[in-house]
């Protein structure tokens, strides 16, 4: 982000997992005024993701931070009977990190906060997008041609910004301090509304932790940990 963007606002896709919960920690203690953006494209794990997303909210929340702002999205006709909508087969801690991928949902997503965000006078939208993420359609090279499109589309500026786009899991993790990490939601195969402890998401999150040392507060309801 450039120097004179620091006092406009900026909108985050926030889906209230570990990486967008401390790129919107990071954003405030930056000063930017934030607007969240929760798109519910009615996944599996959605409605306790958002139990959290707002949990974590409420636990951060200052005067530059805006109301949650939730938008729909559904992708069940899309994606049929796949994992993510039936909560079935779905990929476990020994799949690869790509097993996770969703066919164009960064997209999907980005495109209709994006487009909030220029029918609200905001300039910059912001992803939680790390170095190691394996998804053509959140490379920064995708969101600068995503974003000239947009600009092309509605004839109003807009940046896709990746602020973690350098760093490590490791890196997010160690800016992470005082965050209120317990209130974030990762499972895609929550039980009883607790993170699973078996799935992919899960084991990517108890890694986390173990990178930066930190105790992992999360109530894991599975028996793996
Ligand atoms: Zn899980």
């Amino acid at each position: 982000m450039n120097d004179n963007s620091s006092n406009r606002p900026v909108g985050l896709l926030y889906s209230g997992g570990l990486d967008s919960g401390i790129l919107l920690g990071l954003l405030l203690s930056q000063g930017r005024e934030v607007q969240p953006i929760y798109i519910n494209s009615q996944l599996y794990w959605q409605p306790w993701e958002l139990l959290g997303a707002e949990r974590f909210l409420r636990a951060v929340a200052t005067d530059r931070l805006q109301e949650l702002v939730k938008l729909e999205m559904p992708l069940r006709d899309l994606y049929g009977d796949h994992w993510s909508v039936t909560g079935e087969n779905v990929p476990d801690a020994d799949s690869a990190d790509d097993a996770v991928y969703l066919p164009g949902r960064n997209a999907l997503l980005a495109i209709k906060a994006a487009l909030w965000c220029q029918m609200h006078d905001i300039e910059q939208l912001a992803l939680g997008v790390l170095r190691s993420n394996p998804f053509s359609d959140a490379t920064p090279d995708f969101c600068r041609a995503f974003a000239a499109l947009l600009k092309q589309c509605v004839g109003r500026e807009i940046e896709i910004v990746l602020p973690l786009a350098e760093m490590t899991k490791r890196d997010v993790m160690s800016i992470a301090h005082g965050l209120p990490l317990e209130h974030t939601f990762s499972c895609i195969s929550p039980i009883d509304g607790l993170h699973c402890g078996a799935c992919n998401k899960c084991a990517e999150r108890q890694n986390a932790f173990r990178l930066v040392d930190r105790p992992d507060p999360t109530p894991y309801r599975g028996a793996r940990q």
